[in-house]
């Protein structure tokens, strides 16, 4: 058959062409019709079109084919593409011809299913709209990261997922049977593992999955969740503060460019991320947070407790960008963020809380170099120095002033795509309860 032999094009570049000859490919979104005329809405990665195969034009024989076809039906479609207000996206394919590629059983997913129902059919539900959308914007994230860091002149740089030490507090290790050996884990943080390698390339960044055993059900905390994360050798922590502020504005600035029409179809409106490009983050030190949350709340935290969901949510309804909090008290942060000279009960520890109360995005801080002191919190937690001896050594050996951040890159796209769960920001979740399909 000639037409076969005609190249496909996608369904959104063929709304480009607009009009003539088209040949797409994909499957069923909706169909519906009568013996005289059916309509298929075709979907494929790109778009999605409305097909009218009409009796009289492709005979009796080829139309009772498409009585066959179902939606997840697969198959080709060559025709006409023409303008039309009343199809669904704008253009209607009249067709001349069709073949069916692989037919669908009935698909288990129609309307109004519940959550439960979709996280067990999670393989099939990708194939819909707005998982496709949220993937593509994933994408779209996962490349600005990396070109941002790249553009910075950072090397990608990669740290072991199976590690024999704890960096952020015991409660969320996942244990590994090593060998029927125990005291491994999977990592939470590539931290430990990156400090060691800034003496030889200064400047590091990675993307990878980081695991915690997360025993609280929230709608912000994964067991597996993609981090982004950087270390730089002779950085202040106002020069982590800056890249952490410029990494988010080059992020959104990306998604805003390439991906508007994703976000519209997520219920998005791309005007609510600019402020994030335009506007400076506010910055406050985590002691007047609580006087914010005071005087605009009448909410009274005891100095010393960390901020809490409520907390984050109710700054975060503040301002519409990002905000940067800085200098928390040094019992709620990790043992390795240096000291305030200033100011001894606090580290110089920063978190972004992202705007509509999406919570924590980015934790970091500048590390510190007081090998003393670094001890002290260790043994302090329960930790056995000796245990660390490797880490140790970055301060032993030409220490120099650093620091870093991890990025959370299921929050952000939670954010970015107005999601109501970190489930949805991923394409196959792993919770406490949910490690299937
Ligand atoms: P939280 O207090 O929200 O649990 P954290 O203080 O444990 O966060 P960090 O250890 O600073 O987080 O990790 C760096 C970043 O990783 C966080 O800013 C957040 O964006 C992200 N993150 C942390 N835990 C999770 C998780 N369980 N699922 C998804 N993202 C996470
Ligand atoms: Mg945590």
């Amino acid at each position: 058959m000639g037409l076969s032999k005609m190249e496909f094009s996608s369904i959104k570049e063929s709304m480009k062409k607009g009009k003539g000859k088209v040949a797409v490919r994909g499957w069923v979104y909706r169909e519906r019709g009568s013996n005289k005329l059916k309509f298929i809405v075709l979907r494929d990665s790109s778009e999605i079109i409305q097909c009218v195969i009409e009796k009289s034009k492709v005979g009796e024989k080829m139309f009772k084919t498409a009585d066959a076809v179902q939606i997840e039906t697969s198959m080709e479609i060559f025709g006409q593409i023409k303008k039309d207000e009343r199809a669904p996206t704008g253009y209607e394919i009249s067709v001349d011809s069709f073949k069916v590629i692989g037919e669908s059983d009935t698909f288990p997913i129609s309307k109004d299913q519940s959550r439960e129902f979709l996280d067990d059919h999670r393989h099939l539900w990708l194939r819909s709209r707005k998982m496709t959308a949220m993937m593509k914007i994933r994408s779209t994230v996962f490349g600005a990261i990396d070109e941002y860091f790249k553009g910075e002149e950072f090397y990608e740089y990669h740290s072991p997922t199976l590690q024999a030490v704890q960096c952020e507090g015991g409660s969320t290790l996942f244990d590994v049977d090593y060998y029927k050996q125990k005291g491994v884990f999977l990592a939470q943080t590539w931290q430990l593992y990156a400090e060691p390698a800034i003496f030889a390339l200064e400047k590091i960044y990675t993307i990878a999955p980081s695991f915690r055993a997360e025993k609280s059900k929230t709608s912000r905390h994964l067991s597996e969740y993609w981090h982004a994360e950087m270390e730089v050798a002779w950085a202040s922590f106002d020069d982590i503060i800056q890249y952490g502020e410029d990494l988010l504005k080059f992020i959104i600035k990306k998604v805003l460019a390439e991906r508007k029409e994703e976000l519209k179809i997520l219920g998005r409106d791309p005007k609510e991320l600019e402020p994030t490009v335009k506007k400076k983050f506010p910055r406050m030190t985590y002691t007047d947070s609580l006087k914010l949350l005071d005087k605009k709340f009448g909410m009274k935290i005891k100095w010393g407790k960390d901020l809490r969901t409520i907390e984050e949510d109710r700054l975060s309804e503040l301002y519409d960008t990002p905000i940067i909090v800085t200098h928390y008290p040094k019992e709620v942060k990790a043992f390795y963020m240096k000291e305030d000279p200033k100011d001894k009960k606090v580290v110089y520890g920063v978190d972004f809380i992202a705007p509509e109360g999406y919570g924590e995005i980015i934790g970091g801080s500048e590390r510190e170099s007081d090998i003393k002191e670094i001890m002290k919190r260790l043994k302090d937690m329960g930790e056995k120095p000796s245990e660390y001896e490797f880490y140790l050594d970055t301060r032993r050996y030409g220490s120099i002033p650093h620091g870093g951040f991890g990025l959370g890159i299921e929050r952000v796209i939670s954010w970015i795509c107005k999601l109501d769960n970190i489930k949805d920001a991923i394409p196959f979740p792993r919770t406490m309860t949910r490690w299937t399909p």
